[in-house]
């Protein structure tokens, strides 16, 4: 029986993650769910899987937790200590699938321990890839990306050298205004940026997938991950989101990864990696689908890649300054305090201003530099997003 640990268990990831360990329960003991505020989720989920431990990151929330778990032999936690706690349990395997750079720290102590760790959360490779993936390697642990791009990057990889790798290619559907004409995007809503054309996911995902900064994490996370020079990631639109990533190699052979846009086939393939085993997803009707369609993003529409590619070339924590500031700025989005536009321009003008110091940006990376400058920048989108306001 496997030990498994979900952390954001309560989200999208988390939910689908879930679904596939509850089809085949006697595989699988539950160490620990993790959630933040839906804790009815949360309680029913633990009870339902018989889990040791729930967790919600809010400390305030601890209370109804208790409630909701009464009578269960579930021992209830909260708050970020608790999370580090859940983390350093023994477990085979651990999803990371909390939103933002929330994720980082938990993932970390559950490398610590020597767990495989499945990486929905890429934040954590954007804001300190340098750092996880040594962890990793120090402790014997695995990462196993789940993000639907380098899981088909991945499984492409299998067995090949990467050495071999001329470039690797991601796809992006283009989100809920890939048709849109660029001077209405200024107006969008936050429910038209809400709703994502192919992929249910959550919502603060699906926003980052309208303005292209989910592909613009993806891009940092690729080049982290595999350890490939920023040059040669390149992403494509394809609307139809069923070619999620290619692989390039010097022979000029391009292997592509299709499948349904289903996030249940990547969180599958991590479970049971290096095994492949039947999962609940749709197969392709090739004749039915019958057309793909492939084409280069306009620079104009998406400025968030041309500043994956700005962080990329600074380096060091340039990446934890891009995705605070990014939060910060998605925040104030979904609040109405700033239009869909404004968040490139935020998070274009902390990344300039914060990396005009390059004490800062050069640091060593660590879980302390990596709050410490999540902080600055947070407050730096602050003061960007008043002043724009003003
Ligand atoms: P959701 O918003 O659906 O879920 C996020 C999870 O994190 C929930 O369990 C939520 O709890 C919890 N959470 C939120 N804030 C905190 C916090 N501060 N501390 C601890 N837990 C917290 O996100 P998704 O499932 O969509 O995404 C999760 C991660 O996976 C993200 O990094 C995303 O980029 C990545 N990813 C997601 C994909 C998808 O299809 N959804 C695809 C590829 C990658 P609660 O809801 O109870 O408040």
């Amino acid at each position: 029986m496997r030990r498994v640990t979900v952390f954001g268990a309560t989200g999208s990831i988390g939910q689908n993650t879930l679904d596939l360990i509850a089809r085949a329960p006697s595989d699988y003991h539950v160490v620990a769910l993790t959630g933040g505020r839906n804790i009815t989720q949360l309680a029913a989920d633990a009870r339902r899987l018989g889990a040791e431990l729930a967790v919600t990151a809010h400390d305030d929330l601890l209370d109804d937790l208790r409630a909701a778990l009464q009578g269960s032999d579930v021992q209830a936690a909260a708050g970020t200590t608790a999370l580090i706690e859940a983390a350093a349990r023994p477990a085979d395997w651990t999803m990371s699938a909390i939103v933002g750079a929330a994720g980082l720290a938990p993932g970390m102590e559950a490398l610590r321990h020597g767990a495989t760790l499945a990486l929905a959360n890429k934040e954590s490779l954007v804001t300190a890839g340098p750092l996880l993936m040594a962890t990793a390697a120090r402790h014997g642990a695995r990462i196993l990306p789940v993000d639907s791009e380098h899981s088909a990057i991945f499984q492409a990889l299998a067995g090949e050298d990467i050495a071999a790798v001329e470039r690797i290619i991601i796809t992006a559907s283009g989100g809920a205004f890939r048709d849109w004409p660029l001077d209405r995007l200024a107006r969008a809503t936050l429910a038209e940026a809400s709703c994502h054309p192919n992929w249910d996911m959550g919502q603060r995902i699906t926003i980052d997938s309208a303005s292209m900064f989910n592909k613009a994490l993806e891009v940092i996370e690729t080049k982290e991950y595999f350890g490939i020079a920023p040059d040669q990631i390149e992403v494509i639109l394809h609307p139809e989101s069923l070619v999620h990533a290619l692989v390039g190699f010097r022979d000029g052979a391009l292997m592509a990864h299709l499948g349904a846009s289903d996030m249940r086939h990547a969180i599958g393939y991590a479970l049971h990696w290096p095994e492949r085993r039947d999962l609940p997803v749709a197969r392709l009707d090739l004749a039915a689908i019958a057309t793909l369609h492939f084409h280069a993003p306009d620079p104009a529409r998406y400025p968030a890649l041309r500043l994956a590619r700005d962080v990329m070339h600074r380096g060091g924590l340039a990446g934890a300054v891009f995705n605070a500031a990014k939060e910060r700025a998605l925040d104030a989005f979904i609040v109405g305090r700033i239009g869909f536009l404004d968040m490139a321009v935020v998070v274009e003008e902390v990344l300039t201003a914060m990396s005009s110091d390059s004490g800062l940006i050069d640091a060593e990376i660590s879980l302390d530099t990596v709050a410490h400058v999540d902080h600055l920048a947070r407050v730096r989108a602050d003061e960007a997003m008043l002043a724009r306001t003003l």
